[in-house]
């Protein structure tokens, strides 16, 4: 079990105001700081959200990206699942 938990928390810049909580491990968010600018890695998609947005924060700098189609998300969720069950090992059932 993983002892120490970093995230990063934002606030949607849609401008919903919802918080956007990213977790920050190998298998989750990469926080980048150069001294000057953040970069977030990889995009934020917010699809529990009622806004859906999609978008990328690199050098402190927003790029909207593409919203996902909802097959999309189905398939990247399971891909996250199965690449944190291959960083922690496989469980046994
Ligand atoms: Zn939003």
């Amino acid at each position: 079990m993983a002892s120490e938990y970093c995230t990063a928390i934002h606030k949607c810049v849609c401008g919903c105001g919802y918080e956007v909580v990213t977790p920050l491990s190998p298998t989750d968010w990469e926080l980048t700081f150069n001294g000057k600018t953040v970069s977030l890695d990889p995009s934020i998609g917010n699809w529990s959200f009622e806004c859906q947005s999609h978008y990328f924060i690199a050098r402190s700098k927003i790029r909207f990206a593409r919203r996902w189609k909802d097959w999309e998300i189905k398939e990247g969720r399971k891909e996250d699942t199965e690449n944190k069950k291959d960083y922690f090992g496989k469980k046994e059932e």
